[in-house]
């Protein structure tokens, strides 16, 4: 059977779907850095509202009054990227949509961080500039490394004093054994830190205050230690691309001109297939680089069609492998992977739809308790809000109101569609409500 024909067509295109997530150390700055990112893509949707640092402050000050719900499971926001004068953006002027899943940071939840990193198609990890890699994070890194989740590194605090970016960088590059390569510069540090590089479009910026971005020129205009940098970064990028990207690597040989798309096409193959790591530096707390940080984000992180299809097994043979298809026409399949009681609407289930479309008002099949529930309401937890919605597509996430009788790990399908997803490596118990 396809998906339900009554179903309305999806909004926008799965291609500009990222599902990612933001590990980091306890007190590395992932709440803010959270926030910031919310702030930004539920707020302004165009870089011109940027640039007016008062409606940006007041913004936020409202923001916090209201309280974010950073602390939900999965919040979804919107993002334009910035123009980037005359260079190529592989995505520019297009709406994208970013659901952010919360991975949480305490030590004792890495039960909790590895079921959230099977749900997430890619992940930020956060440092704090001055401690670099904590032990914390090395375990985080390992998780994810084990789902093949591609990563972009953001090293934080780079205001703070004792921060080094260079340092971390090279920290990242020894414990974890990675190639990494820098793709945000932060310009000065401490309270010298006043703007960034952008290494891969040759763009800097010099920040107006501490939540204005300034207009951006070319990386040629720096001068000094500065351009130096800029440059040994472009070529040492450059070269480990060249090294692991096939395509990237025969144009180098044939000396054929590389250009910005050309270099940004490869970092985004090379990123997903694991085989590299952007690192950006910034400030959460001053708003240094957070904005390009989620241009990095589109650029890089996959989709979920960059991804390879879930997999599951025969809910009566488990030696019965089932796949699963990334398409809205498949049959519906999909993973509770968080249970959730909201103070104002109530128990939710967090769910990401591997597979098909689903709508308020159907019916899902649980293989663990072979039993059928019906959707009784379907939302989407933004910034300040929820939003009902009528369906749920491929490769999104979401969550379900009034099932009563689900668990973290649990398969939700349709029925006939003989398949479990691979059960959760720790069973969880069904949600007590607050
Ligand atoms: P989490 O535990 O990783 O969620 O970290 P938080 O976001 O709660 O940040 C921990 C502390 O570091 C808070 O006091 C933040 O205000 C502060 N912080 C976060 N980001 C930055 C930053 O970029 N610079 C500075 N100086 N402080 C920061």
């Amino acid at each position: 059977m396809s998906a339900n024909p009554n179903h309305p067509k999806r909004p926008y295109p799965l291609e500009r779907t990222r599902n990612i997530g933001i590990a980091a150390h306890i007190d590395a700055g992932k709440t803010t850095l959270t926030e910031r990112v919310l702030f930004y893509t539920g707020m302004i949707h165009r870089i011109g509202e940027v640039h007016d640092g008062a409606t940006v402050t007041d913004h936020m000050e409202q923001e916090r009054e209201r309280g974010i719900t950073i602390t939900s499971a999965a919040v979804t926001c919107e993002w334009v990227q910035h123009p980037v004068d005359g260079v190529f953006k592989l995505f520019q002027n297009e709406k994208q949509r970013i659901n952010i899943i919360d991975t949480p940071g305490h030590v004792d939840f890495t039960a909790e961080v590895e079921r959230s990193l099977r749900v997430l198609d890619g992940a930020i990890v956060v440092f704090c500039g001055v401690a670099g890699v904590q032990p914390q994070t090395e375990t985080v890194w390992r998780q994810a490394e084990k789902y093949e989740v591609p990563r972009i590194v953001f090293v934080n605090k780079m205001d703070r004093t004792g921060a080094d970016f260079e340092n971390v960088f090279q920290d990242v590059k020894e414990k974890f054994g990675v190639k990494a390569v820098r793709i945000l510069i932060p310009i000065g540090a401490e309270e010298n830190l006043i703007g960034q590089i952008d290494v891969v479009n040759l763009k800097s910026v010099i920040y107006k205050d501490d939540d204005t971005m300034g207009s951006t020129f070319e990386v040629s205009d720096l001068e000094g230690d500065l351009l130096a940098e800029a440059e040994s970064a472009r070529e040492e990028l450059l070269e480990a691309l060249c090294d692991c990207d096939e395509e990237l690597g025969e144009k180098f040989l044939m000396e054929e001109e590389i250009t910005t798309s050309d270099i940004k096409a490869a970092l985004r193959r090379q990123t997903i297939a694991n085989q590299i790591v952007p690192v950006a530096g910034g400030s959460a707390f001053k708003n240094k680089g957070v904005q390009f940080l989620v241009d990095a984000v589109v650029d890089y992180l996959p989709s979920p069609l960059d991804i390879p299809a879930a997999k599951g097994q025969s809910a009566d043979d488990e030696d019965t492998v089932v796949l699963t298809e990334t398409s809205d026409n498949a049959k519906f399949c999909s993973l509770a992977f968080k249970l959730w009681a909201d103070k104002f609407v109530g128990k939710l289930v967090f769910f990401r739809v591997y597979s098909g479309t689903i709508s308020k008002g159907d019916m899902v099949y649980n293989p663990r308790t072979r039993k059928k529930e019906r959707i009784g309401r379907l939302i989407k937890m933004h910034a300040d809000k929820h939003e009902d919605i009528e369906t749920c597509y491929a490769g999104d996430i979401a969550a379900i109101v009034g099932l009563k009788n689900v668990q973290t790990g649990d398969t939700l399908c349709q029925e006939k569609f003989d398949i479990m997803l691979e059960p959760p490596l720790f069973p969880e118990p069904v949600i007590a409500m607050a």
